[in-house]
């Protein structure tokens, strides 16, 4: 007899983390927060553990031909603390998992760990421990961070009310085209090596996509302004997956607008060079690594002239219904894009 055979991008990413987390069920009361946050939350006494790990794939994530090593190291840890940063948490700890080809030399691995010294300084961060191992051909890096929270001032995906507005920080669309312009001068590279790549132009989009940093600045200053966001995810999707996100999580719907959406103008020149729609850039690029968050409207004052947070739009309480109003005023159905990889 035939055996039943389900192709994985039947489900999708957020299906099959779905059915993963369906099938489990938490046994300890230390677990406070398993499957479907940014971290896992961890009672550990007077405050909260935060636990998060995220791979990176030579191929998947990354090419080597234009992805340097050291900037490759710094990344690898930045997008895990982007995960502690979206639970409002400080980052203490990682380890590194490495899978590594004889392709790889004493100095790209020095490289490497170059640029994740960097990020440990920067992010004030100790590499504790990891496991080294062999790989067929790629590379692999797999980090864990953890990191705290006090507790009333974890911050889950799935606190929003309705009325609360959502906010985002910096600008969105930029790493992506970054990645495009990237892939474009490599294509170049390759049919004429004595082509220079032409980057300066892009210099702030390249620079988006090869070092991008996480929001650690807004946690500090959210907590000076003493305002704990409502709900919170890092942009690693792209704007409309994370919306949804939220939206879900906290049994609310989403109302944006389009001309509140922050998007720099080099991302929007070059999207229409790249005949690509700006706002789309911004809604399903990913690897921006701001934050959205939501936010009690009484905290709206304190966010107000805030230079680097943008207030996009508001939830309300029709949990079916996302949607983004156009610069024409037309309503236009969200839609979540989520996984590209499989
Ligand atoms: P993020 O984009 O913030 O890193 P993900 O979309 O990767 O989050 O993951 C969402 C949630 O699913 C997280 O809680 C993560 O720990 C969990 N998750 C992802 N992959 C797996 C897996 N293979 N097994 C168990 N949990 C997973
Ligand atoms: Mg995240």
């Amino acid at each position: 007899m035939e055996q039943k055979r389900t192709e994985l991008s039947q489900l999708g990413e957020f299906g099959l983390i779905e059915r993963i987390k369906n099938n489990f069920s938490l046994q300890n009361p230390t677990s406070l927060k398993g499957i479907g946050d940014d971290a896992a939350v961890i009672n550990a006494g007077t405050e909260n553990l935060l636990v998060s790990t995220d791979m990176l794939l030579e191929g998947i994530h990354f090419d080597l031909s234009y992805m340097p090593l050291q900037h490759l190291g710094y990344k690898a840890v930045a997008v895990n603390v982007s995960d502690i940063a979206a639970m409002n948490g400080k980052p203490e700890q990682i380890v590194i998992s490495l899978g590594l080809s004889n392709r790889f030399s004493l100095e790209a691995v020095d490289a490497l760990y170059e640029g994740i010294k960097t990020a440990c300084k920067n992010y004030g961060v100790d590499l504790v421990g990891g496991d080294t191992t062999s790989s067929p051909t790629g590379l692999v890096i797999s980090i864990t961070v953890m990191g705290r929270a006090a507790k009333d001032k974890t911050v889950l995906r799935g606190g929003a009310k309705a009325n609360d507005i959502i906010c985002v920080t910096g600008d969105l669309g930029a790493a992506f085209l970054g990645l495009q312009v990237l892939e474009r001068e490599k294509e170049v590279f390759k049919s004429n090596p004595k082509m220079q790549p032409d980057l300066e132009k892009y210099e702030y989009l390249v620079g988006r996509q090869l070092k991008p940093e996480a929001r650690m600045d807004i946690v500090h200053e959210l907590a000076e302004k003493n305002i704990v966001p409502t709900s919170m995810i890092d942009v690693s999707d792209g704007l409309a997956s994370e919306l949804f996100h939220l939206g879900k999580n906290s049994n609310v719907g989403i109302k944006i607008f389009e001309d509140k959406i922050p998007i720099d103008s080099q991302t929007y020149d070059t999207a229409i060079e790249f005949k690509i729609d700006p706002t789309t850039t911004a809604l399903n690029g990913g690897e921006d690594y701001e934050l959205l968050f939501t936010i009690n409207p009484t905290d709206f004052e304190k966010l107000k002239n805030h230079p680097d947070i943008h207030f996009i739009g508001h939830t309300h309480d029709n949990a079916k219904q996302n949607v983004m109003i156009s610069k024409q005023g037309t309503v236009v159905p969200l839609q979540a894009q989520g996984w590209k990889h499989f």
